[in-house]
């Protein structure tokens, strides 16, 4: 028996009827760039994470850039997010304009440390782009009051986390805006590339609209300048399709991580991941911490287990910020996370006996 990181061909064997039938209508209508299916994915997606708006477009990355963009960030403006995350949430803030400034993370849930954004603000700081990751959210209390008292806005990126609670409110409806991603891989995931980014704000969500649409809502009416970063009607009538098994799909998830926590909580040196009492994580990852990480993946790896590493470089020490000159004394926690992490085969469908050899082979890898 093998384990596979992710199954996507899995998952689509068990709603192939209704994807093949979503692409079809697709085709039949030649309704590939926006049109009815993108229009009925938007509104169930706002529904379904209980925010009034939901903007889609290319992908998560353009999500971030086109929420950055509307609400106007300039050259000279500090944008504070985590050092732990993948590199579009502060790349983003780059080509929007802004300087990026980076945060450690706390020493248990890998999001941001309210603690150290506090000490970053400072008068250029305009905005705060907490990441839930892993698919936990971030401390939002906790950073929606800092936002308050300096007077910031806050991007949630959601792109690991869809319907991720903080005390039993969903992320993507704390801040002004919040992105998501559909890349296949996330808990929902299109066929191809695929975002959203959703509001309760209507002119943010209007302006944010024609961001992704070259500037304008009416043919030829182009009110500012844009970018081309529209969600094709494929992955639309996809997104769709698979949307109704989203609920479902998260319990599996959480289910299966109850069962990687009760095999794994006694293993000397591993550290299962924690979850703050307030917060519904919904597993995107399953990562583990552990010191001799490599030796375990490698173990693993030779046993048919595949794992993988999000992210062996926290974003300070990239060659990407090499002009920032950091130092790993200055984010002590993403610098130890990153050499330590190790995501776990996570599926919605993975089985029983999957999850046992994972299991078992975790035990006796330092045999
Ligand atoms: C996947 C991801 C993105 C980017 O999404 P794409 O759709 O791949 O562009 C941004 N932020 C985080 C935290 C992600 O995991």
């Amino acid at each position: 028996m093998s384990v596979p990181y992710a199954d996507l061909h899995l998952q689509y064997q068990t709603i192939k009827a209704d994807i093949d039938a979503a692409i079809a209508a697709v085709i039949r209508d030649s309704a590939f760039i926006r049109g009815t299916y993108v229009d009925a994915f938007e509104s169930a997606f706002a529904a379904a994470i209980d925010a009034k708006h939901c903007v889609s477009c290319a992908n998560g990355t353009d999500a971030l850039f086109i929420a950055m963009a509307a609400l106007g960030v300039k050259e000279g403006d500090e944008v504070i997010t985590t050092a732990h995350s993948w590199i579009s949430t502060s790349a983003m803030i780059t080509h929007a304009g802004g300087t990026v400034v980076f945060c450690d993370t706390d020493a248990n849930t890998f999001t941001i440390d309210p603690a150290a954004v506090e000490n970053a603000i400072t008068p250029r700081t305009v905005g705060i782009i907490p990441v839930h990751l892993y698919g936990q959210s971030a401390d939002m209390d906790a950073i929606m009051a800092i936002a308050q008292k300096h007077q910031l806005w806050v991007i949630e990126d959601c792109a690991q986390a869809h319907l991720a609670r903080y005390k039993d409110q969903q992320v993507g409806t704390f801040g002004n805006a919040a992105t998501y991603s559909f890349y296949p891989g996330k808990n929902l995931g299109a066929m191809g590339d695929a975002g959203a980014v959703v509001t309760n704000d209507d002119d943010l969500a209007m302006r944010m609209a024609m961001l992704g649409r070259h500037g304008g809502l009416t043919k030829h009416q182009h009110k500012i300048e844009g970018i081309n970063s529209r969600l094709d009607g494929l992955q639309a009538a996809i997104l769709s399709a698979k949307l109704p098994h989203l609920q479902q799909w998260t319990r599996a998830r959480q289910k299966a991580a109850a069962v990687y926590n009760a095999g794994l909580n006694q293993v000397k040196d591993l550290e299962i991941p924690h979850v703050a009492f307030d917060r519904t994580h919904v597993y995107h990852l399953y990562t583990i911490q552990h010191p001799h990480r490599d030796e375990l993946a490698k173990y693993l790896s030779a046993n048919g287990v595949q794992t993988a590493i999000n992210y062996p470089i926290a974003l300070p020490f990239l060659e990407a910020y090499s002009r920032f000159g950091h130092r790993p004394e200055q984010f002590p926690n993403a610098h130890r996370q990153q050499s330590n992490i190790l995501s776990l085969p996570m599926f919605a469908e993975i089985t029983a006996d999957q999850q046992e050899l994972v299991i078992d082979l975790i035990h006796h890898a330092f045999e």
